[in-house]
């Protein structure tokens, strides 16, 4: 196994990027917050099916915080990052610092509608303009022929999906499906905020949302399924329900039976904010 790679300016990105162009390698780009997990891995393992060469970001984006969130917090563990990338057969982890990427002056935001409305949109103000703005800043540094997203964050892979549409970026999205523990929790950076009770109690997420699409799956009607599962939830022990929605796969719009598509909860636990999906229609993850 070789070394892995590490670039800390977009210059050294870049340089090591022509290299592997001018051997006619594919690249491939994971953009990531770190605190890995094997969701995060999957990512990597589905680049390198379609790319001979796999950069991950691993970059705390402070533009997509708002005040009162969790940036100070948020998991850093740069070493075992490097270690587990290496491991899954990653090539070079970018580490830009907030200065890079944010230079003194920085003044560009991308403001989004479409997919970007409603529900995280809704809840979390700076949220996808600031992933908006990282993820294309990413993709212009490194011009990846493809860059991957997790469907843990499906409303992230549509507004990306359009961004990259409506800027006309050339890269290919591609979207993966979401990992799980052996009990079907969601694999997030944000579970180790939990203790044993609340991690109990988050478990049951993915049982609920798996059970209620199942029923809308044999035709249940969805007003009644979307109000039986927030319901459901409430007596799992979440503190907060922020929302239960139904979207259409491909454009994050309103879903009617027989489409393609999520349900969607994103719950409270104590200080935590977790979120889970599954596929309607399609088949299980
Ligand atoms: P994050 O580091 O949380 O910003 O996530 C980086 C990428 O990994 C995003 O595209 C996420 O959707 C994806 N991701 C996070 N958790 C999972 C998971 N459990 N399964 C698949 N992809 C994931």
């Amino acid at each position: 196994m070789s070394e892995i790679l590490t670039a800390k300016t977009v210059n050294e990105l870049k340089t090591e990027v022509r290299l592997w162009r001018s051997r006619g390698f594919r690249v491939g780009l994971v953009p990531t917050m770190g605190a890995l997990h094997d969701g995060h891995l999957s990512l990597v393992k589905h680049v390198l099916e379609v790319a001979d060469r796999c950069v991950v970001s691993l970059f705390i984006n402070p533009k997509q915080f708002s005040t009162g969130e969790d940036f100070e917090i948020y998991p850093r563990q740069i070493s075992a990052d490097l270690h587990k990338l290496q491991s899954a057969g990653a090539h070079l982890a970018y580490l830009p610092t907030v200065d890079q990427m944010y230079p003194e002056g920085f003044c560009t935001r991308i403001s989004l509608d479409g997919p970007a409305s409603g529900l995280e949109g809704d809840l979390r103000p700076y949220f996808f303009s600031g992933v908006a703005t990282v993820v294309t800043k990413l993709l212009l540094q490194a011009l990846p022929d493809v860059a991957i997203f997790g469907e843990k964050d499906y409303q992230q892979v549509c507004v990306i999906r359009r961004v990259v549409k409506d800027l006309d970026i050339p890269v290919e999205v591609m979207s993966a499906p979401i990992a799980r523990d052996a009990q079907g929790l969601a694999l997030s950076s944000r579970n180790s905020y939990l203790n044993d009770n609340e991690l109990r109690i988050a478990r049951q997420l993915n049982k609920v949302l798996f059970s209620m699409s199942d029923a809308l799956t044999s035709g249940a009607d969805p007003i009644f399924i979307i109000d039986k599962t927030r319901a459901a939830l409430r007596e799992c022990g979440f503190d907060n329900v922020d929302y239960v929605a139904l979207r259409k796969m491909e454009t994050f719009g309103p879903w009617q039976p027989g489409d393609d598509g999520y349900l969607i909860g994103a719950v409270r636990i104590g200080k935590t904010r977790i979120w889970d999906g599954v596929r309607i229609a399609g088949p299980r993850q």
